[in-house]
């Protein structure tokens, strides 16, 4: 999982979600199968499953081998695989500078302290010098009226926004808008060139030391032209909130002030600032290979199972990064080991239980999620079945079965009448102030995307057990209902569609 997994909870508290509890059958699965295919994908000698490493290519070897092993089909472009290429970007800091510039005065800033030049939104080596300007979140939302870039000179101009949205716009339009590729619609309409990010300090899951450790490591990018989504942009900075206050310097206003609004998520001002930012980037470029895992399992219905209801997760994580308390190797065992290992073990189950299964199902392991969920985007563009036989996706990444199952978290679950059934994505929740509400938090400040999220760490076989038998019956009953799921009318994501 890549970004910020608290901004968009949505808690459904389920009595009847316990297998044992519903029908009085039994669960289909124990947990250890499950468990050892994240100790497979979670061992040091995939050294992170990073996109383009021999490490992932082991786990996708291992994952092709599973899924043939129990007899289910290939559905990729190659076999069980369909290939993806990517361009790898990387700053080569050393060669690289970067400064503020007030009256002729240049300050410069110190790439682990203070701000850094990211990869993701800069793709060519550049050297410039441009004026800065204020955005606040830097959005322009038309459903919701709001036009942070309204009346600004933005031409040639590089624009500084806090990241995040006003606490006002629906967590549905704010993720679409907030994404680079919409963001930068609007900012380069307006006539900018580049972007600064400061993190918002009030909802930073991983502190900046963490962030700034990794800031070298190279990002990744889909190769083919199509998939460009920043054209124009040559520069993006993230900047740290704790040094942001020299960006704010003569401008009339304070961070301290920016800050405090952010902190509750409130209008933020906008307004030009008093110094420059100067820019010597030099980025090392190379293209690598990494491929999807796309396999089926017919349904029994002579016209339903040309139709296919997906499971999907992301095999792929972080790779070999800086050491924390001497380790390097950023396991994945629960992002999105367990996702995958979940995956094998439905299509086992499915496969070996034939129950009337009447749609398809898909199961689908995409590459370069932590990229920047790119290995999505290509299957999104290309798929290997027609997009509109795709009923619908459950994807199930980090699932966190770190307490007892009580409570399933389920995103999305107002967007579609999957939503009544279960919905668009689940995770093991919890309930505000209890225990487990303190056991997410540790888990996220220290092992999400850390060495320690590995296999040594607390694991709860029987809440994965019990998530397993969910998402088993979430897929039959999508498989088995003769109506398409639905979006409903006023969900945000009815105009993706297919249809
Ligand atoms: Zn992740």
């Amino acid at each position: 999982m890549m970004r910020n997994i608290f901004l968009a909870i949505l808690f459904f508290a389920c009595a009847a979600i316990t297998p044992a509890q519903q029908n009085g059958s039994a669960s289909h699965f124990d947990g250890n199968s499950w468990w050892a295919h994240v100790k497979f994908l979670a061992d040091d000698s995939l050294e992170g499953r990073d996109t383009g490493s021999e490490g992932l290519r082991k786990a996708q070897a291992y994952a092709v081998e599973q899924l043939q092993k129990v007899g289910l089909e290939p559905a990729g472009s190659n076999g069980f695989y369909q290939p993806v290429r990517f361009n790898q970007y990387e700053v080569d800091e050393a060669k690289s500078s970067l400064a503020l510039i007030t009256n002729g005065q240049a300050k410069p800033l110190s790439f682990a302290d203070d701000a850094f030049i990211g990869t993701r939104a800069t793709h060519a080596s550049v050297t410039l010098s441009a004026p800065l300007v204020f955005v606040g979140y830097g959005l322009q939302i038309p459903e919701k009226n709001l036009d942070e870039l309204a009346g600004l000179d933005l031409k040639g101009k590089i624009v500084v926004y806090l990241a995040g949205s006003p606490s006002d716009i629906p967590t549905a339009l704010a993720s679409h808008y907030q994404t680079a590729a919409e963001r930068w619609k609007s900012l380069r309409a307006a006539g900018a060139i580049g972007t600064v990010t400061i993190m918002n300090p009030a909802s930073m899951d991983i502190p900046w030391p963490r962030i700034s450790v990794n800031r070298n490591h190279p990002s990744m990018d889909l190769a083919d032209a199509e998939f460009n989504e920043t054209p124009g942009q040559q520069l993006g900075v993230t900047f740290n909130p704790a040094s942001a206050e020299q960006l704010f310097t003569g401008s009339g206003h304070t961070f301290a002030e920016i800050a405090a609004l952010g902190k509750d998520r409130k209008p933020l001002p906008h307004f030009p600032l008093a110094v420059s930012l100067k820019a010597n980037a030099v980025i090392l470029t190379k293209s690598l290979e990494s491929s999807n895992i796309v396999a089926k399992l017919p349904g029994s219905d002579p016209s339903l199972k040309n139709e296919f209801v997906v499971l999907s997760a992301h095999i792929d994580h972080v790779g070999i990064g800086a050491p924390i308390n001497g380790d390097r190797i950023y396991n994945g065992a629960m992002d999105d080991g367990s996702g995958s290992a979940l995956v094998m073990d439905i299509a086992a189950n499915l496969k070996a239980h034939p129950e009337k299964i009447q749609r398809s199902i898909l199961f689908l392991l995409v590459t370069a999620e932590e990229k920047g969920l790119l290995g999505s985007k290509y299957f999104a563009a290309h798929p290997t079945v027609p997009a509109k036989s795709m009923v619908a996706d459950v994807n199930v990444d980090m699932f966190l079965p770190i307490v007892p199952l009580k409570i399933l978290k389920i995103e999305g679950i107002e967007e579609s009448d999957l939503g009544a059934r279960a919905a668009v994505k689940v995770d093991v929740g919890f309930e505000l102030g209890t225990p487990e509400q303190k056991v997410f938090k540790d888990w996220l400040t220290n092992r999400y995307h850390a060495p320690s999220d590995d296999v040594n760490q607390p694991v709860d076989l029987k809440a994965a057990a019990g998530y397993e038998e969910f998402t088993r019956r979430l897929l039959l009953e999508t498989a088995n209902t003769p109506e398409r799921p639905r979006w409903k009318t006023d969900s945000f994501f009815r105009r993706y569609a297919a249809d």
